[in-house]
């Protein structure tokens, strides 16, 4: 028999049965009068998961993809723009922009550590004016999640506009576009919104389309202005991966029946029961001990112990996927991904399987407490 699989990375996420069913229906024609129904309905649905009354584009392609369209229908060539970056994907928009010709200011942070508004303040009021400022909500490398609100005051107050990466806290972490004056937010499928990887969604304010309409950095795919003309009329510029729309729209279906609020209290729930599981194994956290990081734990692997070996055993004899670290951390954290189609036995059968392994490496560990623990925190609900 073939084994069973877990899923617990923080992207790709567990996909629901009804998400999964909707896939394997036949394929429509995207320019065919069932497909409008659903295309008009998704596009409506994303407005409502972003929080915003204006434009969400849609388009084929990863997070990454997306986060592309925004610099290349934002920036001109030299266009002074400031990253702040405090784990992989910061660092990644950077480097992105480099490519495109842009003067890239960073406001950069260890990994693990969380940006601060004051910091930013500062530095922007350090720099000549700045047009743009990349945020990344959810760093998925180190599980810090930002606060993003105050960060985002400190840029406006300093006269810029905010490109937010919100690929992997969309619909786990409160955001709000419209009422925090948000200008471009960014998400992918394959996290929060528990669909296969393979859709992207920009969010775009007035104002971005203002600078969009001067911007000359060449684009032709991801013209922000072409997607949304089509989107207008219901009939979109290219092929879009017709399927995985027709499953994105079940699934904000499921998180729209949820509530996002729900879902939200639902995920920090989930963080906190992890963080207390992790912490009764005798582990010490990597990311933050805190409400906001809901959505994904990351821990230090005991002294001695890689989490490369970690990761392949509960892949190769467990069916369990779970995350290395990224980058520099890569042997020496390991990450639960609890965002998405998750429940609280599922942060349970992670933590069990992590200890187990664990234990058979050698690692000193306090066995038989930590799913207990997790199962606790979690019924407790949020502390007072
Ligand atoms: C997953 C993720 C991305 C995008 O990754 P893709 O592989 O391009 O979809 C970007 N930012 C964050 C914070 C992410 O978690």
């Amino acid at each position: 028999m073939a084994q069973k699989r877990y899923l617990f990375t923080p992207g790709p996420t567990p996909v629901p049965p009804q998400v999964l069913a909707a896939l394997s229906e036949p394929v429509l024609h995207h320019r065919a009068p069932d497909f409008r129904i659903v295309y008009e309905r998704v596009l409506g649905r994303l407005q409502e998961v972003h929080r915003t009354s204006g434009d969400v584009l849609l388009f084929t392609c990863s997070g990454t993809g997306a986060f592309e369209s925004a610099i290349v229908n934002l920036c001109s060539p030299g266009e002074r723009v400031l990253a702040v970056s405090a784990g992989q994907f910061g660092e990644r928009w950077a480097a992105m922009a480099r490519a495109y010709g842009c003067e890239v200011e960073e406001l950069r942070y260890e990994w693990g550590e969380t940006p601060s508004a004051a910091d930013l303040a500062r530095k922007l009021a350090e720099l000549e004016p700045v047009s743009l400022v990349f945020l990344v909500h959810s760093e998925t490398s180190t599980g810090v999640v930002c606060d993003l609100q105050s960060l985002v005051a400190a840029a406006k107050g300093a006269g810029a506009l905010v490109l937010v990466d919100a690929v992997s806290s969309l619909g786990a972490v409160p955001l709000e576009t419209d009422d925090w004056g948000l200008d471009v937010v960014v998400a992918g499928s394959q996290k929060a919104l528990m669909t296969p990887p393979g859709l992207a969604t920009v969010a775009v304010s007035a104002a971005a389309w203002e600078l969009a309409a001067r911007a000359t950095l060449p684009r032709y795919y991801f013209d922000w202005e072409r997607t949304r003309k089509a989107q207008a009329k219901l009939d979109s510029a290219f092929t879009p991966a017709v399927s995985l729309v027709v499953a994105l729209d079940v699934a904000l279906g499921l998180l729209l029946e949820e509530g996002l609020d729900a879902a939200c209290a639902r995920h920090a729930r989930l963080g906190r029961a992890c963080r207390a599981g992790i912490k009764a194994m005798g582990l010490e956290l990597f990311s933050p001990d805190e409400e906001r990081s809901a959505v994904v734990t990351a821990a230090y692997m005991p002294d001695g112990l890689d989490s490369t070996a970690l990761t392949r055993i509960l892949r190769d004899r467990h069916g369990i996927t779970i995350a290395a670290g990224q980058g520099e951390l890569k042997e020496r954290i390991f990450r639960i991904g609890h965002i998405g189609w998750f429940d609280e036995f599922d942060i349970a059968t992670a933590l069990s399987a992590v200890e187990l392994v664990l234990g058979e490496l050698g690692a000193p560990i306090e066995r038989g407490f930590s799913a207990t623990r997790a199962l606790e925190v979690y019924a407790e609900g949020a502390p007072v």
